[in-house]
């Protein structure tokens, strides 16, 4: 048996994004928040977020209005109580993350609000251009860092949740600098892990997207549901060495055109808005005309917008693409859909709560049902911050328990270093994932990659000792059949999840969802 070392804690926050800094910011003030993340702090999608974050605050919107978007978005398919927590509660929680210290772009001294795609309204805060992502989530960081009741630890990855009788009891996790293991005893664990962008070969998500959460939440007995709803983002850019990096929506919403290899504008042949129709119709869209010309990708301009415009409203991208020697206002950028956001996860009530007592999820591991069958642009920022809030109003409720039982007994096992296995596992069902279970899908292609992903399974439980890279690739093939085997049970296209033999929508699966859990491994429709 290895050996451990013991944290007591109030609260085990999980992830550094968003949702992880933001809920531990409320819950510091009712006791002590140890948040773990598994690489630097910055590593999450929240860095990386480009557009902005939603929020009612022009006098020409509502939260009506941002429900009905919301719901459109959602293909008839979004909780409406939950959607309907979101956007009453926008307004409140922006103004929140203003006072906490982001700083959003103002234009003649009011927030300058941008409009994206699905959105009737502009209502779009941003920060430093199109580096709001990164703005808010090192003004949370700094926060955090000031807050005596917060303590972080950077790689620090978490393995397993321990549990008695569905109650959480603690957490296993691995240190990295400290080279051992690490147990949180606790009565709350708040995941806040993000998504599982990696699992597919092409994604706008960083490395660490790997579906942690979802899988040890499953392990541990929690509820997982949607998973067969991944939003493909349709303009990440396509460069000749694999790499890959997003183009906003906001690109388009400011007049970018898309353009397939005979220089044609397309979108207008597929949605009467054209480049600003919902994601999927534009990635379904890229793919078929990408298709036709034997590409991977189309082309988007913007060689009509001015050149120091460009480079004002959206720095980030002007300067990555020069890095990539391409001038914004004089070339075509290449394009192709890239794994953008996972839309279901752990299941949650409108607080937040799993069915496990004292596991809580957010931001976007979690599935409040907000998003329905495919998510609104900038509604995903939001979503950590107004749930986030929710589950320490819940929490606050409770008397919380300072003496914990603590005791544990763990059979670890051996640390190893070699990893070269994992990592081909992992190569192997990013290529496979992407393409049986992307943007198009059918049942025999479904059919035989859950065959391999299930062959793939076996392979890692067959590797000895563990590591972080093992527990990935464990995490990563188990999600990935969370995915493929939800999208072969949905016989139907339905928002995000498109079946190239079942290509309408089918009434019958309006109000029906996939769970899995320990007892109905291959999932359940309720
Ligand atoms: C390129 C890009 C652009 C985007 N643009 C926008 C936008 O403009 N507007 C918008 O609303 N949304 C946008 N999104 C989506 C949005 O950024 C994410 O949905 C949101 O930031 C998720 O926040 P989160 O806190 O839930 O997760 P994340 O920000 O992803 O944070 C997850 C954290 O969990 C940690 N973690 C994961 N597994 C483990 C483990 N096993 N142990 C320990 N720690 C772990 C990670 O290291 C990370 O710190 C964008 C996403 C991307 C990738």
């Amino acid at each position: 048996m290895s050996e451990f070392e013991k944290i007591e804690t109030d609260f085990l926050v999980v992830g550094s994004g968003i949702a992880g800094l933001y809920t531990s910011l409320q819950l510091s003030g009712i006791g002590e928040v140890k948040v773990i993340t598994k690489d630097e702090i910055k590593e999450s999608s929240t860095e990386y977020a480009q557009g902005g974050i939603a929020a009612v605050l022009d006098k020409e919107d509502s939260w009506r209005l941002h429900k009905e978007d919301t719901l459109e978005a959602g293909d008839g398919f979004c909780d409406e109580k939950a959607v309907e927590v979101l956007v009453k509660n926008s307004s409140k929680r922006v103004k929140e993350l203003i006072e906490l210290g982001t700083q959003f772009d103002y234009i003649e001294g009011e927030l300058d609000l941008a409009r994206e795609g699905a959105h009737s309204r502009r209502r779009v805060l941003h920060a430093r251009g199109d580096a709001t992502g990164q703005e808010i989530r090192e003004s949370l960081t700094k926060a955090a860092k000031k807050d005596g009741e917060i303590e972080l630890f950077e790689r620090m990855f978490l393995i397993d949740l321990i549990t008695n009788e569905q109650k959480i009891r603690g957490a296993l996790c691995w240190s990295d600098e400290r080279e051992r293991y690490v147990v949180y005893s606790t009565d709350h664990v708040i995941l806040a892990s993000g998504g599982c962008g990696m699992v597919f070969q092409n994604t706008t998500n960083p490395k660490v997207t790997t579906g942690d959460g979802v899988s040890v939440a499953y392990r541990a007995g929690a509820e997982i549901t949607d998973m067969e709803f991944i939003q493909f983002h349709p303009t990440a850019f396509h460069s000749s060495n694999g790499s890959s990096f997003l183009i906003s929506e906001t690109v388009r919403g400011e007049g970018g055109l898309l353009r397939n290899e005979e220089g044609d504008r397309f979108m207008l042949e597929y949605h009467e808005d054209a480049e600003l129709a919902p994601r999927d119709v534009v990635a379904r869209a890229i793919v078929k005309e990408a298709k036709k010309f034997e590409k991977d990708h189309v082309w988007l301009d913007v060689t009509h917008l001015d050149d120091d415009f460009l480079r004002g409203r959206f720095p980030k991208i002007y300067q990555t693409l020069q890095d990539f020697g391409i001038k914004m206002a004089e070339d075509l950028i290449p394009v192709g859909p890239s794994a953008h956001y996972m839309i279901g996860g752990v299941k949650t009530d409108l607080h937040g709560s799993t069915n496990i007592e004292g596991l809580y999820a957010c931001g976007e591991v979690a599935s409040t049902g907000v998003h329905g069958a495919n998510r609104l642009a900038s509604n995903s920022l939001l979503e950590g911050l107004v749930f986030g809030k929710r589950i320490y109003e819940k929490i606050a409720e409770e008397d919380i328990e300072k003496e914990r039982s603590g005791e544990f007994d763990l059979d670890l096992p051996d640390f190893q270093e070699e990893t070269g296995k994992a990592a081909d596992l992992k190569d192997q069902m990013r290529e496979l994932m992407m393409d049986k279970a992307g943007i198009v899908r059918k049942e025999d292609e479904l059919v035989e990659l859950i065959k391999r992903l299930e062959d793939g399974i076996k392979s890692v439980e067959d590797l000895k000792g563990f590591n972080p890279e093992i527990w990935e690739s464990k995490n990563m093939l188990q999600v990935g059949k969370f995915v493929s085997k939800s999208a072969l049970m949905r016989e139907e296209s339905r928002g995000a999840h498109y079946r190239a033999d079942h290509p309408t929508k089918n009434e019958d699966w309006k109000d029906k969802h996939i769970v899995f859990d320990r007892e109905h491994t291959e999932g359940y429709v309720t």
